[in-house]
């Protein structure tokens, strides 16, 4: 399976890549997620990033592609992947052609989640991650068993510094402006399938399930 997963921050395009790669058995590549580890492990990518990430603002092309570059040609990514959060602008959509073209291979589909707005900032709010074991949770929708608690690592878990409700508006209006564009992009590729995100994680599941068919 070779699939990319657009939507806004907070669609739950994450909680879904994580689902896909499990069952059909290939890499979860999240851009956030590898921005995250650099930020933690305080390298100088890390440093760099995270001016753009706490503002709500996209990380450079330069940076971004270069990183998914090296990722795409790991040998695990033969068999296939999913990436969650790339493409994130035109540019980067037309730079993964051409990776993919290089690799001689084809995106089998596009998945888009799509989540109004405002449902959108009442998921931030309560979201919360496990700053040890990367495990996501929600106060409402998905709580630890222990009020706080990760329920695998037993860390405190934390809301991420840029779900603050101010910089998830940013990254709606960032994503409004910069991202969205994508779906006509891939529309006219016709690879393009679009589920509504549903209050309720299995309910989107089920939606992905449905729209993606055989594979
Ligand atoms: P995410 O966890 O996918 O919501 O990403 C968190 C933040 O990392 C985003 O708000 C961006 O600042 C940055 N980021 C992640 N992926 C990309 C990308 N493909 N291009 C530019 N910035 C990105």
């Amino acid at each position: 399976m070779r699939l990319v997963i657009l939507g806004a921050p907070g669609a739950g395009k994450g909680t879904q890549a994580v689902n896909l790669a499990k069952t059909h058995n290939v890499p979860h590549i999240s851009t956030g997620d590898i921005f995250r580890s650099n930020i933690k492990n305080g390298t100088e990518l890390g440093k760099k990033a995270k001016e753009y990430i706490d503002k709500g603002l996209l990380v450079p092309d330069e940076i971004t592609i270069g990183i998914v570059k090296d990722r795409l040609t790991e040998p695990d990514c033969q068999k296939g992947f999913i990436l969650d959060g790339f493409p994130r602008t035109i540019e980067q959509a037309e730079k993964l052609d051409a990776m993919l073209e290089e690799m001689g291979v084809k995106l089998d589909k596009v998945l888009n989640i799509h989540v109004p707005d405002d449902e959108i900032v009442k998921r931030m709010s309560g979201r919360r991650v496990c700053p040890k074991c990367g495990a996501s949770y929600h106060t409402v929708y998905k709580p630890t068993a222990k009020e706080n608690v990760c329920d695998n690592c037993e860390a405190n878990v934390v809301q991420r510094e840029d779900d603050k409700e101010e910089i998830v508006r940013k990254r709606l209006e960032t994503y409004h402006k910069q991202t969205e564009p994508l779906i006509e992009y891939y529309t006219k590729k016709g690879n393009l399938v679009t589920v509504v995100g549903k209050e309720k994680i299995e309910d989107t599941t089920n939606e992905v399930i449905k729209a993606l068919g055989e594979f």
